[in-house]
């Protein structure tokens, strides 16, 4: 293996060989990283938009490999779901999240991705039921964030546990929104709470009037369909402004915070409350 240093994230080589192999020896480290605690999980805080109010966070895992230092969970979650494994890590990260958001104060939520597959191969309702009752985290506090992969292979069956796990309180985020190939057919007939509007699309709105107007859009049907609208990627004032003048609610992005551990999150935004 190569020296991987400097930068935040340990890089690779992009050459075909030299990522396959990286790739496969990832998926090996892989089996033993949760047992070995080289897991952990960061917190991006959801803010009010109108209020500046803290009202939850994401979690978003980081593997710190013993060799090649912190790898994103952009490279090594889709060796996880080709692996299976994605299966264990999310009911680690589940328990993990829910154990920590249990002893965040007052109503603060705690959202939670959960990859395609992991949804459909795992008994997400049998994991959720436990996650909550082990940490004592109420239902109504836990968000879960799907993308519409999800959706694409059996449709019924997805939807009847996404029925049974929003019966039980939880709230369930439609993540990534606008990326995918036929996100409209989906919100008709989706048990939804949450649209979560990608990244990709707040970058480019206030460069591109046609993707300004595409958010507007976004915004106004989550809006007429009575789903709560969060923006991920929100780095400037002037893109959380826009955000909020077309309607949209809540954001999450770097302008509002960098993911972090709980503790300093959370100090963060009562400490800026109290000004
Ligand atoms: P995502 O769910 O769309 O999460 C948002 C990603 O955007 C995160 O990257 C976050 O750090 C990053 N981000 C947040 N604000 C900004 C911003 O203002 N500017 C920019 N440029 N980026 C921002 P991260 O943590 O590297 O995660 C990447 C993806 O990995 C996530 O995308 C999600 O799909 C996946 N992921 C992360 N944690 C988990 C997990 O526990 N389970 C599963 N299944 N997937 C996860
Ligand atoms: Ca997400
Ligand atoms: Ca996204
Ligand atoms: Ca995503």
């Amino acid at each position: 293996a190569k020296a991987l240093a400097g930068g935040r994230w340990s890089s690779f080589d992009p050459s075909a060989a030299v990522r396959q192999a990286r790739s496969r020896r990832l998926e090996r480290d892989m089996r033993d990283a949760l047992r070995n605690r080289q897991f952990f999980l960061r917190f991006q805080p959801q803010i009010e938009f109108a209020s500046g109010r803290l009202l939850g966070a994401e979690a978003l895992i980081r593997w710190n490999h013993p060799e090649f230092g912190l790898i994103s969970p952009a490279e090594f979650i889709p060796i996880a779901e080709s692996s299976g494994l994605i299966c264990e890590i999310g009911r680690w990260t589940l328990f993990e999240a829910c154990r920590e958001a249990a002893a965040w104060p007052g109503e603060l939520g705690v959202a939670v991705n959960v990859s395609a597959l992991q949804f459909e191969q795992s008994d997400i309702e049998a994991d959720v039921s436990e996650a909550l009752s082990g940490s004592g985290l109420p239902s109504s506090r836990l968000c879960l964030e799907l993308t519409e992969s999800a959706f694409l292979g059996n449709g019924g069956a997805v939807i009847a546990k996404m029925c049974a796990l929003r019966e039980t309180g939880v709230v369930i985020a439609l993540d990534d929104f606008g990326t995918g190939y036929s996100s409209m057919s989906y919100l008709a007939d989706l048990p939804l709470d949450k649209l979560k509007i990608d990244q990709s699309f707040v970058r480019r709105m206030n460069a591109n009037p046609n993707v300004l107007e595409i958010v507007r859009a976004i915004i106004s049907l989550a809006n007429g369909l009575k789903l709560q609208v969060v923006a991920e990627g929100v780095e400037t004032e002037l893109e959380a402004d826009a955000l909020q003048r077309l309607g949209c609610e809540t954001g999450q992005g770097y302008l509002f915070g960098r993911p972090d551990e709980a503790i300093r999150m959370l100090s963060k935004w009562n400490a800026q409350k109290r000004l």
